[in-house]
């Protein structure tokens, strides 16, 4: 027993074990965070409330998809079918067990049920649409260019499930703060947008809308855990600076670079003749433009200087859904879905 009680001062984001009982929520020092976790509970929604029923009969009529056009659905279903796993399981394995402050914990709580609502998100879609579930969810492990970006945003989780990792060392916190860049930043910042951007081009021409719905609520979900990352990656840089010198600034440009170009091969294998207005060259320049705003929210010099190609992708991320949502979802779905393009 001890009559010692938390104050603000002595809370941290990380490495609070041995001062402060990582047990304790209030007093809150990091507001934003309880607000990003605020904010999460207010967008809250379930795939089973989505109705299939006109992307079923799409996809069950032959004339109304061309070969490319059920490829690249495939692929972006395929894609994301395991990496909502390989994030939560980061999340919740690796992320979780350094960032031990309980305001940030409350939000990563919030944000593991999340993940799991976007693994059950695919899992209703494939099985709605009767795919292959074998051919899906192990496109991971068949499809090259799937398979080359999770690899690329796993290949930093490893050191930190190490249970001999010490983020009180400049190594053992680079460690950590490369795989949260992996995860907020590449995988969530950049890896899901060539997905997002092909299946809501396709919700702009009314075509698999039930689908497009999901990812809609998804990209929303994607984008507030993106930033709320970012937020946390920027605040333990700020408490503590001698992690961040100018080798390490390199070597996460190079990391984000690379993503880059990952996701535009990812692109290529999946739009090889481009459809619905979207081609290589667009999406390349879409992805550019994300990075630099991903830099520029790390405080990073800007790199490619690309301009953002599809304008329409921003007003559905600013999408404020109602906070009553489960009240009027029946009416939105009478009146032929909730999406507003
Ligand atoms: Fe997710
Ligand atoms: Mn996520």
């Amino acid at each position: 027993m001890t009559k010692q009680r938390i104050t603000v001062e002595n809370k941290r984001i990380i490495n609070n074990s041995k001062t402060v009982d990582c047990n304790q929520l209030v007093p809150i020092k990091y507001r934003w965070a309880w607000n990003y976790y605020l904010d999460a509970c207010a967008n809250h929604w379930m795939p089973t409330e989505v109705s299939m029923q006109r992307d079923i009969e799409q996809w069950k009529d032959p004339k109304a998809f061309s070969d490319d056009e059920r490829h690249v659905v495939k692929r972006v279903l395929g894609f994301f079918a395991t990496a909502e796993s390989l994030v939560g399981n980061n999340l919740v394995l690796a992320v979780y067990r350094c960032v031990d402050n309980p305001e940030c914990r409350q939000y990563l709580l919030r944000q593991a049920f999340e993940e799991a609502i976007h693994i059950h998100t695919f899992q209703y879609i494939v099985q709605s649409l009767s795919l292959d579930e074998g051919e899906m969810f192990n496109m991971y492990r068949e499809v090259g260019s799937i398979y080359n970006k999770d690899e690329y945003a796993m290949s930093c989780t490893s050191s930190v499930l190490d249970p001999n990792l010490d983020t009180k060392t400049k190594e053992g916190l680079q460690t950590l703060l490369k795989n949260m860049v992996g995860l907020y930043v590449i995988t969530e910042g950049i890896f899901f947008y060539g997905g997002f951007v092909t299946m809501l081009s396709f919700g702009r021409q009314n075509r698999i809308p039930g689908i497009c719905e999901q990812i809609q609520y998804i990209l929303r979900d994607e984008s507030i855990h993106m930033n709320f990352g970012i937020d946390l990656i920027n605040a333990i840089r700020e408490e503590n600076p001698w992690v961040w010198d100018q080798q390490f600034e390199r070597t996460i440009m190079e990391f984000i670079k690379n993503a880059v170009e990952l996701e535009y091969k990812y692109c290529e294998e999946c739009l090889p003749n481009g459809v619905l207005g979207l081609n290589t060259n667009l999406l390349r320049e879409y992805i550019q433009y994300l990075a630099d705003r991903r830099f520029k929210r790390l405080g990073l010099p800007e790199v490619y200087g690309s301009s953002n190609p599809f304008p329409w992708m921003s007003e559905v991320i600013d999408l404020k859904k109602e906070k009553n949502f489960f009240e009027t979802r029946v009416n939105e779905y009478q009146a032929g879905g909730a999406l507003e393009w």
